[in-house]
């Protein structure tokens, strides 16, 4: 059997039978699925030609890094890289990671700073030696964009050393023998929360997902204790398809248990999946809870994210390629397809999926090349779970607003920092803009801010209208002056103090905790107030219950526990969810290309799950099971 050394050898004379005379390779490696020559001649790869020839002929993803002694000195290669880069660009930094021999430019305009099929960026290889890579410098800054952004430059010698190990371990030989594929069901199966399932060959083991389960007083973690998924270090891969706390919220404990290994996401996955695991950590120590992992934990996880944008077909194991595709639910959302082998089976995760194209995003992806075998999420799958589409919503809105200030109330619409309330924020900005309701101040409260910006750093990831609008026409709605961010205590007071109408955008969705709280405990006595719920409420929690006719709710105060009388109008409106209602998955399925032979439904209270399965066998003839957690089933 041939080790990764025997490998790279190979590769190694492959690449000098290659090269021009003159052109040296000092080091040769793999970092995750790319391969990195080392050079002192950087300038003679500089126009693509030669690693295109060279990808060609090794069938592997070529990454040229200047030796360290190719490298101009700092001050003269911005000086060049400021000549060479138009100003239209709008060139903002320059970010030096000498330990890689690259220097980031922030670019206000990206594309002009890349130039005609990478033009610009040739021209400052050659000219300086370094790697360019280009982010975009976002119009509002994002704290936590930034704060990523720094710590992977701090961190990018540890992280190479990392990708290496990651290389050789991905280019390990494929076992002798038979062939199998299993999923083994590990959370949010016949339920909503932890969602975790391990996807196992004779070859290589990868976790998809690893979310946190929200129910008050039940910290249930996925199944992490099985056999098969065990131990931890062995894992080849971790997948995330997005940055809900359901999906990712237990990735950093992962390290905690020993895992070390890669964690793939989309990049804007890979920053919310930072925020929301940094404030779960910050929640819970205002509570005086447990906290599963600390800030540490956290940072490692980013530390070994290797972002990948959607359609990007990646090696991830021996035998295992991965692509993300728009699953059109929240910010870089992702619906993870594997290929496993050569043809031995294709099975798509959709994580959690909208069906319709919403103010924010497109419609998720149903056309794969291959496809044997689908889990799907069914949070709304059961018989009677239909939804209004986003026009009605758009109607809800404007009524319960219009109505609510002209009684000269307040409206709370309790939400996710991430998803639909950057929709609802859209819908608003569009009825004050068109006078279809009067102009009010609209709070956003509980990190609602902070995600809003991190969607304006990564326009490419909604759809193309919005993209437009925001790239090409300069015009964010989601920046209108109509939104102010409440970043303090007394910025809340001032809020709650203010006798005129207004809207208020809060955290958590399901009155569990946060922000929201404090003007439920407030406005809640006034009959003259809504609260307007747009999104999912689990059973048991407060938000449930006042949907189902509760008009109190508990609330601590210094001397103890108290009750605070509801009198405010609750409304729900249905048309915002992120996710499909029952039709939209029916027809997710039924127009998919090519047809699953078999559908797994879990991510859905157990009824729903059940109720899914049995339609899409009955009407599609498809075999579709609702597994349990704790369940194996071999796919191949
Ligand atoms: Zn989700």
């Amino acid at each position: 059997m041939a080790s990764v050394d025997d490998l790279l050898r190979d590769l190694r004379a492959e690449v000098d039978r290659i090269l021009p005379p003159g052109v040296d390779v000092t080091d040769l490696d793999f970092e995750a699925h790319e391969l990195v020559l080392t050079t002192r001649r950087p300038a003679a790869f500089a126009d693509g030609a030669l690693i295109r020839r060279l990808a060609r002929s090794l069938h592997k993803r070529i990454i040229i890094r200047p030796d360290p002694s190719a490298l101009s000195d700092q001050a003269a290669a911005e000086a060049r890289i400021r000549e060479i880069v138009p100003a239209e660009a709008g060139l903002a930094g320059l970010a030096w990671e000498p330990a890689v021999g690259e220097v980031t430019l922030e670019a206000v305009r990206p594309g002009l700073a890349i130039g005609a099929q990478g033009g610009t960026l040739d021209r400052i290889r050659a000219a300086t030696g370094w790697n360019p890579r280009v982010v975009r410098a976002a119009p509002v800054p994002s704290r936590t964009v930034l704060d990523v952004r720094a710590y992977l430059r701090k961190v990018a010698g540890e992280r190479r050393a990392f990708l290496r190990r990651v290389g050789r371990r991905m280019h390990r030989s494929p076992a002798e023998g038979e062939k199998w594929v299993r999923l083994t069901a590990l959370g949010a199966w016949r339920e909503v929360g932890r969602s975790c399932a391990m996807l196992g060959t004779q070859d290589s083991r990868v976790l998809v997902d690893c979310g946190v389960k929200f129910d008050e007083g039940d910290s249930a973690t996925p199944l992490l204790g099985l056999p098969e998924v065990q131990p931890l270090a062995s894992l080849d891969a971790v997948v995330v398809t997005h940055g809900h706390l359901d999906h990712c919220g237990l990735v950093p404990l992962l390290y905690r248990l020993g895992y070390d290994g890669p964690v793939y996401c989309t990049a804007p996955t890979r920053d919310l999946m930072a925020l929301l695991c940094m404030d779960s950590i910050q929640v819970a120590e205002a509570r005086g809870a447990r906290k599963p992992y600390d800030a540490e934990d956290v940072r490692r996880a980013v530390a070994r994210t290797i972002p990948l944008d959607w359609g990007e077909t990646t090696d991830i194991a021996p035998d295992l390629r991965l692509t993300f595709h728009d699953a059109g639910h929240i910010l870089g959302s992702s619906v993870a397809h594997f290929q496993v082998g050569e043809g031995l089976c294709n099975v798509a995760f959709t994580g959690d999926i909208k069906y319709e194209r919403s103010w924010l995003f497109n419609a998720a992806t149903n056309k794969f090349p291959r496809l044997d075998a689908l889990v799907t999420e069914s949070t709304y799958g059961g018989r009677d779970d239909h939804q209004p589409g986003r026009q009605a919503a758009y109607e809800a809105t404007r009524d319960i607003v219009r109505r609510t200030a002209g009684r000269g109330g307040k409206t709370v619409f309790p939400v996710f920092a991430v998803g639909r309330s950057q929709e609802v924020m859209l819908v608003l900005e569009d009825l004050m803009r068109s006078g279809e309701v009067p102009r009010m101040p609209v709070h956003l409260d509980g990190m609602i801010g902070e995600a809003t910006a991190i969607h304006a750093a990564y326009p490419e990831y909604l759809n193309s209208r919005l993209r437009d609008r925001i790239l090409k026409e300069g015009d964010d709605p989601l920046r209108c002056d109509v939104f102010h961010r409440v970043d303090s205590p007394a910025d809340r007071e001032a809020v709650l103090d203010d006798p005129q109408p207004c809207i208020v955008l809060a955290t958590s969705g399901m009155l569990t905790g946060g922000p929201v709280l404090e003007y439920m405990r407030a406005w809640g006595p006034d009959a003259r107030n809504t609260v307007c719920f747009v999104g999912f409420n689990a059973e048991g929690s407060l938000g449930r219950k006042l949907q189902r006719g509760w008009r109190e709710m508990p609330v601590q105060e210094a001397g103890g526990h108290q009750t605070v009388r509801v009198a405010m109008d609750v409304e729900t409106i249905d048309g915002f969810s992120g996710h499909c209602d029952r039709r939209q998955l029916m027809n997710y399925i039924q127009n998919m290309e090519p047809r699953p032979e078999l559908v797994l439904c879990g991510h859905g209270e157990a009824g729903r799950c059940v109720e899914l399965a049995d339609t899409v066998t009955r009407k599609f003839g498809i075999e579709a099971r609702a597994l349990k957690v704790g369940e194996t089933v071999r796919l191949r």
